[in-house]
């Protein structure tokens, strides 16, 4: 249950004094609902208003504060019109506008021949000044004034600053004070104030920040930065229980020798491992030998060779006497993995199967009793493969490929349902920056494959406008006959995979006129039998040129596939271009990439190309992309399962995140429970961030 010290922050705003319906209805739809989303909601910045000139010497665009004698009020002829009201000093007079007014209001708030004190922006209306809505209004004459300096807090149509700013002050006074979950030495060294006090001083008028260069020492700083680490905690240490709980359940060392058969395959395989790959396989046996289970994602760049790293390390499993799972994105790719892992694990009998959502009847039975009967040693397949249904002799291994779309949650739920899988390896093609690994992936541990097989050469990356589409093609034209592939990638069409299937179509029988039946087409529309049919023409050479949606961004293997071309390049991701372009140059001709773009192209879009273009390391363009446009696209927190963040950002807050980690993974390394002298606090901290999958596992035990 919720620590009754959180209580009053879990009330609903409409408790506060002057939120009625029509003001919670507002804040409803900045997300607002309860006191707590007050407190969350932070100012973007701050307004100052100590500027207080004369008339006179007021400018056009400053916010500045006014004493004005109020002169004339000028109703506007019509409701359309503005109703003016005209004030000044001994200096000028200026307008005070107001647009759809409240006549009775108005002329209770500036009753001709009074003071008052405006604050709001100054604006140039003909050869007059004008205020329009003045921001503050205050009776100098009955001591009022108004603030000094004021935060600006993210606005919805309709609601007055004045009402959120009132609402979030009430808040604030409601803030408890809490026993604090930072470790001591922590916030000593990083000079963090406590939680009430942080949250007082980001929602302050701000008047205590220092100006000038000097803000190592300003104190909303520190502030926001203390409850930024607080969010990053919250989510670290979630994802540290989920990790600890997953690792207990089903834990077992397998018996697995990496000079056994593990040895006797990588002499027959046709090349020697890269250092990288020793190093991860080294990794992983010692997870599978080890007692509890393995969570380990593995990270490799395009064509770091992570399949070989599955084949070999698979190859110990089943020497061991277990079974290995690997589930792909898609039936294409489980098919395909399927024929290369026969052939790669024919020099040591390994027994192949793909099993997915397409065979049925008495196919699929036969192969589910094989797997049953343990016949089957490595089963390749979709999602499909966790299906209650389906029965393992002894599951040892599960891989699980190229799965950067699937969260934390699906991860969760998936190890659920292989409850006698003691081992899960995540290998994921999209090399995420280190730090949204951890925010993403932070209930596993990280391999990184950092090291391609020698020889390749960088695929050649050009970009160019559509206008040289024309150009393109007589291109193809003479690398077609001399026997090389090529990929021609649709543009996306604003996730409705009905019109990219139709322009992938139209293109398909533009360059069907050009290259008659050379051409394949395959996107997310055909059936499985007709992708598969259309890919397996291009691997074998009788088609030559291949017109494609994104399905064949993940691990689609031809050789000989030598060029790309990508229509509307800048409406991918970087990521994402990034994969495509790992599908040529795997052979041992060079590859070419080709980047249509649409003209004219923005600053961002510009930049992100030609970052594609004059790098071929993944990881750099990961944390490029990241920089550029921030994580949401790459892998932000919708696609990884994960809360959104409402006071961290990931790519600003490195140095908290990094450091929110390393305390999580201590804490629950060393107290899974949370009983510990920290832990009642720590658990306050859930609850606080709500992460109540966490807080469930907790109580579970
Ligand atoms: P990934 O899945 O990581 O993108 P793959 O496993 O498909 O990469 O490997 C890419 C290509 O490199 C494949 O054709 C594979 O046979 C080859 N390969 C893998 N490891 C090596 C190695 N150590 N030396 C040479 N080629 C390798
Ligand atoms: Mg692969």
């Amino acid at each position: 249950m919720r620590p009754e010290v959180l209580f009053p922050l879990f009330a609903p705003v409409n408790t506060l004094k002057g939120v009625g319906p029509r003001v919670a209805a507002l804040l409803e739809k900045l997300e607002v609902t309860r006191i707590l989303d007050l407190l969350w909601l932070l100012p973007h910045s701050h307004i100052d208003r100590s500027l207080r000139p004369n008339v006179e010497d007021a400018l056009p665009g400053e916010t500045v504060t006014l004493t004005l004698n109020i002169l004339e009020h000028q109703p506007g002829r019509t409701d359309r019109q503005p109703y003016r009201i005209f004030a000044g000093d001994e200096t000028g007079v200026i307008g005070l506008t107001f647009f759809r007014p409240r006549r009775d209001w108005l002329e209770r708030q500036f009753p001709p021949g009074e003071r008052r004190i405006v604050s709001g922006k100054l604006e140039r209306y003909g050869d007059q000044f004008q205020m329009v809505h003045p921001e503050h209004v205050a009776d100098p004459d009955k001591g009022e004034d108004v603030p000094l300096r004021e935060p600006v807090y993210p606005l919805t149509a309709g609601l007055a600053p004045k009402s959120l700013r009132n609402a979030v002050v009430q808040a604030v006074e409601r803030a408890p004070e809490i026993s604090e979950w930072q470790d001591a030495a922590f916030r000593a060294k990083n000079r963090f104030p406590d939680w009430q006090s942080a949250l007082r001083t980001v929602h302050s008028d701000g008047a205590a920040a220092p100006v000038g260069a000097d803000t190592d020492g300003d104190p909303d700083l520190l502030a926001r930065r203390r409850l930024a680490y607080d969010e990053l905690l919250a989510n670290q240490l979630a994802l540290a229980l989920v990790r600890q709980r997953m690792r207990r359940q089903g834990g077992r060392g397998l018996a697995v020798h990496p000079d056994g058969r593990m040895t006797q395959l990588r002499a027959a395989l046709p090349w020697p491992l890269t250092g990288a790959q020793d190093r991860v396989i080294a990794e992983i046996i010692k997870d599978l030998q080890a007692p509890t289970r393995m969570l380990r994602l593995l990270q490799g760049d395009v064509g770091s060779g992570k399949t070989a790293v599955a084949l070999l390390v698979a190859t110990a499993v089943v020497e061991a006497g277990s079974q290995v799972a690997l589930m792909v994105p898609t039936e294409v790719l489980a098919r395909q993995h399927a024929r290369t892992l026969t052939e790669m694990g024919a020099a040591i009998g390994l027994r192949v199967e793909a099993l997915t959502g397409r065979d049925k009847g008495k196919a699929r039975t036969a192969i589910l009793q094989r797997l049953d009967a343990g016949e089957i040693d490595l089963v390749v397949g979709t999602h499909a493969l966790f299906q209650d249904a389906i029965r393992f002799r002894d599951l040892g291994l599960a891989i699980i490929d190229e799965q950067h779309r699937f969260g934390v949650h699906q991860r969760m739920l998936l190890s659920a349902k292989a409850r006698r899988t003691s081992d899960v390896l995540v290998m994921t093609a999209t090399p995420i920056p280190r730090t949204l690994a951890m925010t993403a992936y932070g209930d596993m541990d990280v391999s990184r494959l950092d090291e391609r097989p020698p020889g390749r050469k960088p695929v050649d990356t050009r970009v160019l406008p559509t206008d040289r589409a024309g150009a393109v093609v007589e291109r193809l034209r003479g690398l077609m006959g001399r026997g090389e592939r090529a990929y021609w990638i649709c543009p996306l069409v604003d996730d409705e995979s009905e019109s990219e299937a139709a322009a992938a179509e139209a293109r398909f029988r533009e360059l069907q006129q050009q290259f008659g039946d050379r051409v394949g087409l395959v996107h997310g529309r055909l059936k499985p039998e007709e992708k598969d049919a259309a890919l397996v023409a291009f691997a074998d050479g009788k088609t030559s040129l291949l017109v494609a949606t994104t399905v064949v961004e993940v691990g689609v293997d031809v050789p000989e596939a030598t060029v790309i071309v990508i229509e509307d390049a800048e409406r991918f991701g970087l990521a994402q271009l990034h994969q495509l372009r790992g599908r040529v140059g795997r052979g041992d001709r060079p590859g070419h990439c080709l980047l249509l773009y649409r003209p004219p192209l923005g600053e961002t879009a510009r930049k992100r190309l030609e970052v594609l273009r004059d790098t071929d390391d993944g990881f750099l363009i990961a944390e490029e992309d990241f920089r550029l446009r921030g994580g949401g696209d790459l892998l932000g927190t919708r696609q990884s399962g994960l809360p959104p963040m409402k006071l961290a950002r990931v790519e600003r807050d490195q140095d908290l995140l990094a450091a929110a980690h390393d305390d999580a993974r201590l804490i629950v390394n060393n107290d899974p429970e949370l009983q510990g002298k920290r832990g009642p606090d720590l658990r306050t901290l859930l609850y606080l961030f709500e992460r109540d999958a966490a807080i469930r596992y907790l109580k579970s035990g």
